[in-house]
């Protein structure tokens, strides 16, 4: 029986190139050849860091696995039932189709499958490339891998025919931009949440970041401003969402960095501040970037990673500051957001920010670019357009 090649990480900064035998399939399951699967920054907390906690309270990264959330790729293989319960619009899936395959697992009977349309707080949530072993039977969990099993529950989402695999391996961070930006958006009187003509801070430009200033030149944004420590990603937040820059070398200490938004925003501070980090200590700077009665989305900050001090009378309260958690988003926030990069990708840099594209056995070299300030968008697996 044919093969599926896939590289496993076995430990800290660790992958194994692993051989598995190909699934099969039942009724409600699905089996996806990969294009490839898009790394994320939760991806380099795992690599770095092992078996963390995610943000979910029960999900924890179990090893070994394969690594890949931010997946596409052509259905290869699909049960009678799946075809139905896994497609969100539109006719059943068919093999050959190419698809975006949601990151999560959700039951859709628990209380919060039920009741709450955000981030699936499923009471029997899982999620693909972190929380899942190979460990166990059929093993190919992960986007990293030439092939990936899709567990019922899974939602699936067609890729429109002229958009390039680049641009669609982007749908997932586009999709954490879309469910931010929808739950900060406020009628604009009073003016509170987020509203177009807002001037954006985002803290971090790395490919999250560079989702949510995207975001913002979609919603309307009259001034985006990106603070970042890499030349590479400042340039590319310039070229391709029109941003202003911060460059951190420049501006080494909060203090400067709060005095140069400061005078970006006629000393008012910026309507709406994004934090795309993943560091804690930068939560206190966000509040202090962003002006009264103004709106911080945390978005970075996914994985573990200690915590960090604040002023809740200064920073918060005085401000009455609107301060939104984004720990993912709805399953439909992906087809939303594969509809607007169709809109917007040939006058936004969308085509431009998967930087590198590594094959399955380079994955620990791909790993070690995505974590260096030269990078933007690195992915695992075949694809070329
Ligand atoms: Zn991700
Ligand atoms: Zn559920």
């Amino acid at each position: 029986m044919e093969q599926v090649v896939a590289p496993v990480l076995v430990a800290r900064r660790k992958f194994r190139t692993q051989r598995f035998p190909t699934p099969e399939i039942g009724p409600k399951d699905a089996l996806v050849k990969m294009s490839g699967a898009a790394i994320c920054g939760t991806d380099k907390h795992v690599f770095a860091q092992g078996e963390i906690r995610l943000g979910l309270p029960g999900d924890v990264v179990k090893l070994p696995v394969i690594l890949g959330h931010e997946n596409v790729g052509v259905i290869e293989e699909i049960g009678t039932d799946a075809s139905r319960e896994m497609v969100t619009e539109g006719h059943p899936l068919e093999i050959g189709e190419r698809v975006v395959i949601s990151a999560d697992i959700v039951c859709g009977t628990c209380y919060y499958c039920r009741n709450y349309y955000g981030f699936p707080w499923c009471l029997n949530h899982r999620s693909y490339g972190d929380v899942i072993s190979s460990k166990d039977p059929p093993h190919l969990f992960g986007g990293m891998g030439e092939k990936m099993f899709v567990l019922p529950g899974t939602f699936m989402f067609r890729v429109p025919r002229r958009m390039p695999d680049k641009v669609a391996v982007l749908t997932e961070q586009m999709a954490v931009a879309y469910g931010a930006f929808g739950r900060a958006f406020q009628n604009p009187n009073p003016k509170e949440g987020y509203s177009p003509a807002d001037t954006v801070v985002v803290q971090g430009v790395g490919p999250l970041g560079m989702c949510n200033a995207l975001m913002a030149r979609m919603l309307g944004a009259s001034k985006i401003i990106a603070i970042d420590k890499s030349p590479f990603r400042l340039k590319m937040a310039r070229s391709f969402c029109h941003a202003e820059t911060i460059d951190l070398s420049e501006h080494p200490r909060p203090e400067d960095r709060v005095e140069a938004v400061l005078s970006m925003t006629d000393r008012l501070g910026a309507d709406t501040v994004i934090e795309c980090t993943g560091f804690p200590h930068i939560i206190s700077e966000g509040l202090d970037l962003m002006r009264n009665g103004g709106t911080y989305l945390v978005e970075g900050a996914y994985s573990e990673a200690g915590g960090t001090k604040i002023s809740p009378s200064r920073q918060i309260l005085a401000k009455n500051a609107k301060i939104i958690g984004v720990s993912g988003m709805p399953y439909q926030a992906y087809g939303r957001a594969l509809k607007m990069m169709e809109s917007y990708r040939h006058s936004l840099g969308f085509d431009k920010l998967v930087t590198h594209v590594f094959g399955q056995e380079d994955a620990q070299e791909a790993m070690e670019v995505s974590m260096g300030l030269d990078s933007m968008k690195v992915v695992v697996g075949r694809m070329k357009g």
